[in-house]
């Protein structure tokens, strides 16, 4: 149980304990805030500037121009926190297992991290309440509290401050727990002590000979430890606003907002290899997993808005939310008899009162199917 708003997070000045005892008091603070893991790395620069040139020379980031135009920003956290010394890097459950029922046609399924409540909002908060205690109980110093706001390498200070390992999916995984986690960081300009050291040693790999992700992917997006953006799911049903190529709809399956194929695969979110019975807060525990399709078709903005409020999901325009559930639905088709469901892509195509983007995903998943169907 977190510790409520009216309840002092710390008592008495961080200045005048050491270092190691004022860490400790922070990450007890983190604790009793309810992250199911805090740790703490130096805000040193990410030595990772070769790799993350490459990759954006290559064009694997797509349309995400904000990590091109913020390369600098992104190595080192002195851009995001200036003067900032130490990152309390934390992890939040928001599922527990990979096992599920695949949702009956013609429904679409929407990536676990989406079926609770916005994960931005759930941890903001409290990571606000934590960055405010520093700067109360260590006058002169700041903190700034960072849920994905900030261009912040975070799997990287992450896997520094000993939360986890990264996979060649790219996510952070935490041996004997999984890769079902959403992440944060307050950065200070406190000087904090790096750790706990992890139970596992620290830096290492932790996939070994594995290739699940990779031979699962349904887009082969994953190369060992990076992804080639522009051709996962999750950015083309996310991040990418425009028309998406006919010939990777199928490969789109039933995925309506993100992809957990690579994680719904990986050895270590298996429930045997997890250790002990770890909670997911309630905020995360999922409201719905997917749509109807053809709820989804007739949607208007008003629908959209009061479907999403408080979801992760906000960030879906209409349309390309309208998109997306078209290459489901055309998926769908290629599986089973839904007239009704044709008929509706069928009025999508003619209506010219729906965006481009629409219209023009209507009329290509028609051409994908066959005549009659
Ligand atoms: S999210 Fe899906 S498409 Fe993207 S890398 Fe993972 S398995 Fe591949
Ligand atoms: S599926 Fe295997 S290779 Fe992929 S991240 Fe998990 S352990 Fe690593």
């Amino acid at each position: 149980m977190a510790t409520p708003p009216s309840q002092p997070l710390l008592e008495g000045s961080l200045l005048e304990r050491s270092r190691p005892a004022r860490t400790r008091l922070l990450l007890e603070a983190g604790e009793r805030l309810g992250f199911a893991h805090v740790g703490v790395c130096s805000a040193e620069p990410v030595d990772r500037r070769e790799q993350l040139s490459n990759w954006l020379a290559e064009g694997k980031h797509g349309e995400m121009h904000y990590l091109s135009d913020r390369v600098e920003a992104m190595l080192d956290p002195g851009s995001v926190l200036e003067g900032a010394r130490s990152i309390i890097c934390v992890a939040d459950r928001y599922a527990s297992a990979s096992e599920e029922s695949v949702p009956a046609a013609p429904r679409g399924r929407i990536a676990r991290y989406a079926r609770g409540r916005d994960y931005h909002d759930v941890l903001r908060r409290r990571l606000a309440r934590l960055a405010a205690a520093i700067e109360d109980h260590a006058p002169g110093h700041r903190a700034r509290g960072v849920v994905d706001t900030a261009p912040l390498m975070e799997r990287e200070h992450a896997l520094r401050a000993g939360l986890g390992l990264i996979g060649k999916n790219t996510l952070m995984i935490r041996p004997g727990e999984g890769s079902w986690m959403v992440l944060g960081e307050v950065l200070t300009t406190l000087e904090l002590e790096p750790g706990p050291e992890p139970e596992w040693g620290g830096r290492g790999d932790p996939c070994g000979s594995c290739t699940r992700c990779i031979d699962a992917c349904p887009t082969s997006a994953i190369e060992p430890f990076t992804i080639d953006a522009t051709r996962c799911v999750s950015y083309q049903t996310i991040e990418h606003r425009g028309p998406i190529d006919p010939e990777g709809h199928r490969s789109i399956g039933d995925w309506l907002f993100g992809c957990d194929v690579c994680q719904e695969v990986c050895p270590h979110n298996l429930p045997q290899r997890r250790v002990g019975s770890l909670p997911v807060l309630d905020p995360y525990r999922p409201r719905r997993d997917g749509f109807d399709l053809l709820e989804v078709l007739d949607w208007r903005e008003e629908d959209r808005r009061s479907a999403f409020t408080t979801s992760s999901l906000k960030r879906a325009k209409l349309e390309t939310f309208k998109r997306n559930a078209l290459i489901c639905a055309g998926n769908a088709l290629e599986e089973g008899h839904h007239p009704e469901l044709r008929a509706r892509i069928g009025a999508l195509a003619e209506d010219e009162s729906e965006p481009a983007l629409v219209r023009d995903t209507a009329r290509a998943v028609l051409e994908r199917l066959p005549p009659g169907d």
